[in-house]
């Protein structure tokens, strides 16, 4: 076996574990491969053991991946920050969009979205920190961009994603993540009832974020190494 293949069945045992023990059912939480970085040849190895879902951060390199391997059944989730200029990219190759914090974009996303493709699944990303500079709406804008997103033909808003601030301490961790699964709440209340997508969890938090309710947690350096 490859080492991709070693480390995929590690990770998969971890969120086995933590569904185990915060009670969440088991094969409740979705596990997305974030490739960015990696060569097409990594992605396919874990394909070859049975990894569907990638997670890319670069619209180029989602292209040239997404071509490159074109004749696997893949899904592509795009992760990553995206400028206006880059939406024709993610529009044409991402079945998944989880960094969604403009309705500009969205606009874009859903009108270069090619015809025959299905409507593109999206997460709004929140910024639950309140850090400055990051990328993601802060949970009181989140109604009226879930209102505006929603609305758009062509795109299926899904759910919430964050990439909270980086800490080692799980109780903190776990903050951060249940103040996304609060936001989520908030928009269920509200009416939103059809989102059922918390993209939430990393290589070093995973486990916190399965605590807090996570349904798809992206994983890049315990399945692919560290990058560069
Ligand atoms: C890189 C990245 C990940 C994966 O991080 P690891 O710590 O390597 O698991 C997850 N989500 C986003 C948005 C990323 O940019």
């Amino acid at each position: 076996m490859s080492p991709i293949c070693d480390r995929l069945e590690a990770v998969r045992e971890r969120i086995r574990a933590a569904e185990a023990r915060f009670g969440r059912p088991e094969g409740s939480v979705r596990l997305l491969a974030v490739s960015k970085t990696k060569p097409a040849q990594a992605v396919r190895e874990a394909f070859q053991c049975g990894q569907h879902a990638f997670g890319e951060n670069y619209a180029q390199e989602l292209a040239e991946k997404a071509e490159a391997l074109a004749g696997l059944d893949l899904e592509w989730h795009y992760i990553g920050p995206l400028q206006s200029n880059k939406t024709r990219l993610v529009a044409a190759h991402a079945h998944w969009m989880h960094s969604l914090d403009r309705e500009k974009i969205a606009r874009r996303l859903a009108a270069q979205r090619p015809d025959g493709l299905p409507p593109l699944q999206v997460c709004l990303q929140v910024n639950v920190s309140a850090e400055p500079q990051k990328a993601g709406v802060l949970p009181g804008e989140l109604p009226a961009l879930a209102e505006a997103v929603a609305g758009i033909e062509g795109l299926s808003l899904r759910g919430l994603m964050t990439l909270p601030a980086r800490s080692d301490d799980f109780d903190s961790q776990r903050r951060a993540f249940a103040r996304l699964r609060q936001c989520l709440e908030d928009l269920q209340a509200r009416g939103f009832t059809g989102l059922d997508t918390l993209s939430m969890g990393m290589t070093g938090d995973l486990e916190a974020a399965i605590a807090e309710g996570a349904t798809l947690v992206r994983v890049g350096t315990a399945i692919f190494g560290p990058r560069d």
